[in-house]
């Protein structure tokens, strides 16, 4: 009997890390998935997305956070590329992996002899069509569509020197794209101060009908987390209201956590702390806390227990970032920490960054630092 329970009870400290892995794992796995097609602005994808996210709160029983809706719609300015097809000296190139065009380029359709401007640039005699030769592609978002067609090529997989291009790009400026903040609350069992976790849950999309970038560490990791810390604090009540936030609009320029600092659905000055995960899928070299510089008392904090309980490679700190969905809170007063992972897998705002190749390094380790650092407020 004895030794029955001693086994229950090791099983049940060891596979909680375990479960929220796998937990984590299915949920970056579907968002990941081509359904998704990047949890950007081609077939619905965000739209998708979000009501994932919706079903994940609703089937666990979580309080809508936007009076009695999960959703808090907004509104954004974002260039599209519905049909993309580039062949240079006679070879047909793949989107994403051969090549990106610049996130604000305009249509352009026909053919054009290419000629070196620099030993990376490449431009049509006049001017409308531009090749630039990059070790690394790096997508973002639009939000205009110029009169100007700049294609980045990967010169590790295309080693010739563009001469000759053919192509058709058709682009599509959507002025008033509608995209949703998701978000839950679970109420405080003895106070109305507000917890907030925080994750942005779109992407970059995806180039035509073929090409998505999955966004598996950025940032399908960080929503998979804090849906991992709501199944846990469904489970233990907590203390102080707590909020999870998923953000949209964050890769094109941090639009949906601006919507809602704008509008927020409780009052900012309830906040007792902000948490924002983004990057969460490696950890080889520790983490990284944003605002750790700013809030001293709170980093000390994160740091020692980390160090009494050995969980995470190293806690390290930086000033102030706009570098992701917690910035518009820090500067209105939220005392807030944007926490992601170093080290591991390098694929960023590329179509590399996939679930298979994400670690997870330090995923349950970085769960329990949290879940023990909000316990200490
Ligand atoms: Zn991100």
């Amino acid at each position: 009997m004895k030794l029955f329970w001693l086994a229950v009870l090791t099983c049940l400290a060891c596979s909680l890390g375990a479960q929220d892995t796998a937990y984590a794992r299915k949920i970056i796995n579907d968002l990941t998935s081509e359904k998704f097609y990047g949890r950007g602005y081609l077939h619905n994808g965000l739209g998708k997305a979000a009501s994932y996210i919706e079903h994940e709160l609703k089937s666990n029983g979580i309080t809508p956070l936007f009076d009695g809706k999960y959703m808090q719609p907004f509104f954004q300015t974002v260039n599209t590329f519905p049909v993309i097809e580039v062949t240079l000296n006679g070879k047909k190139l793949i989107p994403g992996w051969d090549y990106i065009p610049h996130p604000s380029s305009g249509p352009l359709k026909g053919r054009y002899p290419v000629y070196p401007k620099d030993s990376v640039t490449y431009a049509s005699p006049r001017g409308e069509l531009v090749f630039q030769l990059r070790k690394k592609l790096t997508y973002s978002v639009g939000n205009e569509s110029r009169n100007k067609t700049i294609i980045e090529l990967d010169k590790t997989r295309f080693k010739e020197l563009p001469e000759k291009a053919e192509l058709e790009l058709k682009t599509k400026l959507l002025n008033k794209f509608k995209a949703n903040n998701v978000g839950g609350m679970i109420k405080g069992t003895s106070s109305d101060s507000i917890i907030i976790f925080s994750a942005h849950y779109d992407h970059l999309g995806g180039l035509g009908d073929h090409t998505y970038f999955p966004g598996a560490n950025d940032n399908a990791s960080g929503v998979s987390m804090v849906l991992n810390l709501m199944q846990y604090y469904k489970t233990h009540p907590p203390k102080y209201t707590t909020v999870f936030v998923f953000f949209a609009g964050e890769e094109a320029g941090l639009l949906g956590s601006l919507h809602l600092s704008e509008n927020p659905p409780f009052p900012l000055k309830q906040v007792k702390f902000m948490i924002n995960l983004d990057l969460l899928g490696t950890g080889d070299e520790g983490i990284m806390v944003v605002n750790g510089a700013v809030f001293e008392k709170e980093f000390k904090r994160l740091h020692d227990l980390n160090d009494a309980q050995r969980l995470v490679y190293g806690v390290n700190k930086r000033g102030k970032a706009a570098n992701s969905d917690h910035y518009w809170f820090s500067e209105k007063g939220v005392p807030a920490f944007f926490i992601y992972t170093l080290g591991g897998v390098t694929a960023y705002h590329d179509v590399r960054d996939i679930s298979a190749t994400l670690p997870l390094t330090d995923y349950a380790d970085v769960c329990r630092l949290i879940l023990k650092f909000v316990d200490g407020f």
